[in-house]
């Protein structure tokens, strides 16, 4: 799947040392080879660096700048890659390409929080995305993304349009029914109000749709999750030992409903000293390595318990998005294995070997 009508512009340009040095670059979310990323042009620019312009089969635009590191050092030439993100077309539902479940087993873990930076850095990668706040216990979204106060409006009479985060379609259950009163839900009551915000919001096309689920593993998350056409579940987890047993109910769950697990998200995993940068295991270390272990699932990253996270949180604004805030590129790498592990998952494809880092 080259993209040859541009392609090699620049006549000076050797092209079989590039295509070589793409094929060979690999990480734990870029493992695609170079018959499945598009190289759309190669441009010579003076004594500027070679401009290469690719088209990625999943988001993952700021992984480049280690490509063309990585490339530059190969062919001895600076070179600089843009990337713009084309999923296969493969539709999940209406024009949305995957729904990704975020779950948890226990209230209170992160899980609303590492949800909507997951969009956040899914954006950064260069992937059209929305999330859906289904969350019935306590829909937080709209407080996540500084949208407390807004009503949803309808397009026509039969659709909503979804709230626009900075890019980020939005919308969430507690627009429509107060969650005051969460125990009058039974669970077709609520997989109903999620079919039905689903089919009624005026989404668009999107690469990514990401569902923030209600925490637990009773009736109500799991007939939910039957009903929604998702391509896989990412489990959010704290290092407590009880959050780790509730975790493991939620991969037995998804398992009975066979809804992939992509992998588990570490939240406050650790907290680095603001005076020597020591990491301190406040809840315990290693625990959920040895959960995604026993169950063959990959630790999709472990977040620290940061300050920086809950701030940002409460004003409204995704960390995700801010490239000054350090803790920015961890979501980024999250947003990059879940992104890859999609694709990869997908028929024409073998699973991917996903490697547990530190970040
Ligand atoms: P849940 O959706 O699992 O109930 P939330 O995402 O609402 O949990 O998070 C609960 C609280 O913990 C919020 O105040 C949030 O700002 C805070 N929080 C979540 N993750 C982190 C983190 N990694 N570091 C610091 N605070 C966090």
């Amino acid at each position: 799947m080259f993209g040859l009508s541009k392609l090699f512009s620049s006549k000076s340009v050797q092209k079989q040392p590039i295509i070589a040095a793409l094929a060979a670059y690999r990480s734990a979310a870029f493992a695609v080879g170079i018959d499945e990323v598009c190289i759309e042009n190669i441009q010579a620019n003076g004594d500027n660096p070679l401009l290469i312009e690719l088209t990625l089969p999943f988001a993952a635009c700021s992984e480049m700048p280690a490509v063309a590191e990585f490339v530059s050092e190969q062919i001895k030439q600076a070179v600089d890659i843009r990337a713009t993100v084309q999923l296969p077309a493969d539709y999940k539902f209406k024009k949305i390409k995957h729904i990704v479940l975020i779950a948890s087993g226990k209230g209170g873990v992160g899980k609303s929080t590492t949800a909507v930076n997951l969009a956040g850095a899914l954006i950064q990668e260069g992937a059209k995305v929305g999330i859906l706040d289904a969350d019935i216990y306590g829909p937080s979204i709209p407080m996540l993304l500084g949208l407390v106060d807004a009503k949803p409006t309808a397009k026509n009479d039969k659709q909503l349009l979804p709230f626009d985060a900075k890019g980020l379609k939005a919308q969430s259950i507690g627009f429509l029914v107060p969650s005051d009163d969460a125990t009058v839900w039974r669970g077709p009551m609520a997989s109903g109000a999620l079919t039905q915000l689903l089919n009624e919001t005026a989404w668009g096309e999107l690469d990514y749709l990401i569902v923030d689920m209600p925490p637990g593993t009773g009736d109500i998350q799991l007939t939910m999750s039957q009903k929604v056409p998702s391509s896989g579940t990412v489990i959010v987890t704290t290092p407590q030992d009880l959050a780790l047993a509730d975790a493991q109910k939620g991969i037995a769950m998804f398992n009975k409903v066979n809804v992939p697990v992509l992998g588990l998200i570490e939240n406050m995993s650790h907290f680095l000293c603001t005076h020597c940068g020591e990491p301190n295991y406040v809840f315990g270390k290693d625990g959920a390595i040895k959960l995604a272990q026993r169950h063959g699932v990959p630790i999709l990253s472990h977040i620290p318990l940061a300050i920086d996270i809950r701030e940002y949180s409460e004003q409204g604004k995704l960390i995700a998005s801010d490239h000054a805030a350090a803790i920015s590129r961890t979501y980024a790498s999250a947003a990059r294995l879940i992104a890859s592990q999609l694709y990869y998952q997908q028929p024409h494809h073998n699973p991917l070997e996903i490697v547990i880092t530190d970040d």
